[in-house]
């Protein structure tokens, strides 16, 4: 590390505090809490990343904290604008790093895919985030950034002005329960009305089942929860979503009843993500064993399209498959939704950010080369 990144991380990024622990930071500062407010207030309403603009602070209190603080965002690497209002970012992170951040329009509602981790561990085997491996936890301070990033990009909103991200989905790269406590703050940020005032309806969190966290999950934050279930039974869940071995379905479905019942609202539904693959996962006899498996979980189903990738070993189930297997479901009593590829002229739908990745089957080839060079 250089001694001019020494030199930054030792001051504190504001953009990672929640409501309290801006709080918190102002009273350490000898501050009045209620400065807490207003600085979550120039961050996330007005889009301000530079105290010496913050002109209900006093000069001196600026200065102080230019010394201890930045509100350091991700840098806009490139950034592409679609047609059909998409909006797609690849941000760089100061402290090493590239995601990509996706904002999807859709009626009255604006919805930003967000980034949990720097690649992932659980090695999904349809995933194009699974095959880079996992690189680090982004900070609370790199998750709420994002959204920093895509609301600025509209301009500064007032407290009760229309906001142009009315939805957040933990759906970018990364499994948001493997870095629990930096999701956890930065769905508060997103929730916090001096944040950026999303509902807690309208805050998602896709896991791929981390069980034991989702239930801590629930003691500590009222969000909708998505779980990325793809297959009906464990034999085929096991290729696919390898977290499966370790909570097998029962235990999974167990832990989403656990999850709706501390809520006790009759009206909540889990959203269960299931990527189409042809000839894997998608015939009417397994939309069958689905509509049997989730009958004691209140749940909402959302097909997605499977977006292929350089080196996948899977294909797009067809339209028709997509709508026989909606169909059944429906039939069955479930409300099924199809996710819209809609950004596709950008490469932008969720769950699908593929940017530049290095996979492992790269990574082998490699190895493979360098053995064989040594061999000769
Ligand atoms: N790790 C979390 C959240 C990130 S993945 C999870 O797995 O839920 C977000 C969603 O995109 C998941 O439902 C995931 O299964 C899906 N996804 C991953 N790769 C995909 C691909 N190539 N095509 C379509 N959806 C994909
Ligand atoms: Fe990780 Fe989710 Fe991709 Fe699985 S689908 S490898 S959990 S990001």
């Amino acid at each position: 590390m250089s001694v001019v990144e020494i030199e930054r991380t030792e001051k504190i990024n504001l953009l990672g505090l929640d409501g309290k622990a801006m709080e918190a930071f102002f009273l350490d500062l000898g501050e009045k809490a209620f400065r807490g407010n207003q600085m979550m207030k120039w961050i996330h309403h007005l889009g301000q990343s530079d105290f010496t603009e913050m002109t209900n602070f006093s000069k001196g209190l600026r200065e102080r904290l230019a010394e201890v603080a930045e509100i350091l965002p991700p840098k806009v690497a490139h950034k592409e604008f679609s047609k059909d209002g998409t909006r797609k970012w690849v941000l760089e992170f100061p402290s090493g790093g590239r995601v990509e951040t996706v904002y999807i329009p859709d009626k009255k509602r604006g919805t930003l895919c967000v980034s949990s981790q720097l690649g992932c561990a659980l090695d999904c085997s349809f995933c194009s985030t699974g095959k880079q491996g996992f690189q680090r936890d982004l900070t609370a301070a790199e998750i709420v950034g994002q959204v920093w990033v895509a609301q600025n990009s509209f301009g500064p909103v007032d407290n009760v002005g229309d906001r142009p991200v009315t939805n957040v989905v933990m759906m970018g790269m990364g499994e948001p329960l493997l870095n629990f406590e930096n999701v956890v703050t930065s769905m508060n940020v997103m929730m916090a009305d001096f944040g950026y005032g999303i509902s807690k309806r309208r805050v998602t969190l896709s896991t791929s089942g981390v069980v034991p966290a989702i239930d801590r999950l629930s003691d500590e934050i009222d969000v909708s929860l998505a779980i990325s279930l793809h297959a009906p039974n464990d034999a085929l869940r096991d290729q696919l979503v390898p977290i499966n071995k370790k909570y097998p379905l029962q235990v999974l479905l167990a832990a989403c009843e656990r999850f709706l019942n501390k809520f006790e609202s009759n009206r909540r539904r889990i959203t269960m993500e299931y990527v189409m693959l042809s000839g894997v996962n998608d015939s009417v006899e397994h939309a069958k064993e689905l509509a049997v498996l989730l009958r004691n979980v209140p749940s909402k189903i959302n097909l997605i399209p499977f977006n292929p990738f350089p080196g996948s070993e899977y294909r797009r189930s067809s339209n028709n498959a997509v709508r026989r297997f909606q169909t059944f479901m429906q039939d069955a009593g479930y409300i099924t939704t199809v996710r819209s590829t809609r950004g596709d002229d950008i490469d932008a739908a969720c769950g699908q950010l593929v940017g530049k990745v290095v996979d492992r089957t790269k990574r082998s080839e490699r190895w493979k080369n360098k053995i064989q060079l040594q061999n000769e």
